[in-house]
């Protein structure tokens, strides 16, 4: 008997400082890991298809100053894991797809280019997530590469929705709301279609709540409202990033303070959010643990502004079916989901304190009119499902 496996995808995740890897059959991880601390002192950790720690690449001979550095040890270390096994294709995440892609599309030499002008747009994610491209497409030209843009689920967003009032020239121009942490929306709104049907084609709002923040208004599975816009500094404070915040700070800023362009990036996607109001750390682990004032004051703006959004999000939705928390704040920091979820009581979403504090997937009570879930996000799965895709066309 012959077995027709699934093509072997591989997927990588390329940000400033970390790489993430995974290798799929189907729906399988087969492997996968992460190399953090890149550029500075990169350490990797692995997993095998259980889930179990396994020995990961060996980093020590490979100069590791950027992630594309990292890909031929990736890569090598891969297949001899998966027995020499021919790789199907690569797929990348690609924060920034710009006003032209709502859907992901096969890597070209043309692609690139186009997506190099978008690095403005970006500048600390995009060119991260570009090398690794440009590297295998040296190393390896003969291989299949798919970009799926974090970008392209917002694209379905109503013109009002994606516009500024600024003038309307600019935003044909493409100074616009673009929305960002798509592939993890996307991810959600199939799990939902999976666990909750009932909610799969109703209004949700979900809280993609990670080092990264953002919530998006999700109607029948389509993203129709989203906090994050022309960058991913918008919208709810993060970790290390501002979140909304009035322009004319920033005209302050430069004006009043004569703060350059580069130490206004500097504040506001690196010493604002959770670490800058608290002073403590951006972690919420650590916030949470911490008896410093300022850290409870942080911790309690945060779970205000989410709430505030979580409204402003369900009038785009004209009423709200559902809430769903993810990625690592919102999957693993209950007290965090608890001060949501009580600022939301008045939408009609009434919280189960118990099932909320033993982390189970709905946590909200039976009778309550909007529903709470929690869903773990997975965007390495969704990008090998687009590969796998885009591949077959
Ligand atoms: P992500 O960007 O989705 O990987 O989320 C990372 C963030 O999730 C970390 O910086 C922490 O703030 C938060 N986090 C992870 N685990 C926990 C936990 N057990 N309790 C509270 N926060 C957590």
């Amino acid at each position: 008997m012959t077995l027709t496996r699934e093509p072997l995808i591989g997927v990588l995740n390329a940000g400033s400082s970390s790489l993430k890897f995974g290798f799929y059959e189907g729906e399988t991880r087969l492997l996968g890991g992460e190399v953090e601390g890149v550029g500075i002192s990169p350490k990797a950790r692995a997993v095998g298809p259980d889930g179990a720690a396994i020995a990961p690449p060996p980093l020590g001979d490979a100069p590791a100053s950027n992630s594309s550095e990292l890909l031929s040890v990736i890569m090598s270390w891969a297949r001899e894991r998966l027995g020499g096994r021919r790789l199907a294709a690569l797929g990348h995440r690609v924060v920034h797809g710009g006003l032209r892609h709502s859907r992901p599309v096969r890597v070209t030499p043309e692609l690139l280019a186009e997506l190099d002008a978008l690095v403005p747009l970006a500048p600390l994610h995009e060119p991260h997530n570009l090398a690794p491209i440009r590297m295998a497409l040296r190393l390896e030209p003969d291989l299949p590469q798919v970009a799926c843009f974090d970008t392209a689920f917002h694209r379905s967003a109503p013109e009002i929705e994606q516009a500024f009032a600024l003038p309307y020239s600019l935003f044909e121009e493409g100074v616009r709301r673009y929305g960002f942490h798509g592939l993890s929306y996307e991810y959600i709104a199939a799990a939902l279609r999976v666990r909750a049907p009932e909610l799969a084609d109703g209004r949700v709002v979900v809280a993609h709540l990670g080092n990264g923040c953002s919530a998006c208004a999700i109607k029948a599975g389509v993203s129709v409202a989203t906090t994050m816009g022309f960058t991913a500094l918008d919208g709810l404070p993060m970790g290390t990033r501002c979140g909304e915040l009035d322009p004319g700070v920033v005209l302050h800023l430069i004006q009043q303070k004569k703060m350059s362009a580069e130490a206004l990036v500097d504040l506001l996607y690196r010493r604002s959010g959770m670490v800058g109001l608290s002073g403590v750390s951006s972690d919420f682990r650590e916030l949470l643990a911490s008896s410093d004032p300022r850290a409870k004051f942080a911790v309690e703006l945060f779970c205000y502004r989410v709430a505030r959004h979580v409204a402003s999000l369900a009038a785009a939705l004209g009423g709200l079916d559902a809430v769903v928390f993810t990625a690592g704040v919102g999957e693993n920091a209950a007290p965090v989901r608890a001060a949501i979820c009580r600022a939301c009581a008045w939408l009609g979403l009434d919280l189960d304190e118990a099932a909320n504090r033993d982390h189970r997937p709905w946590i909200s009570t039976p009778s309550s009119r909007v529903k709470a879930l929690v869903i773990a996000t997975d965007e390495n799965l969704m990008i090998a499902r687009h590969t796998r895709a885009v591949i077959a066309l």
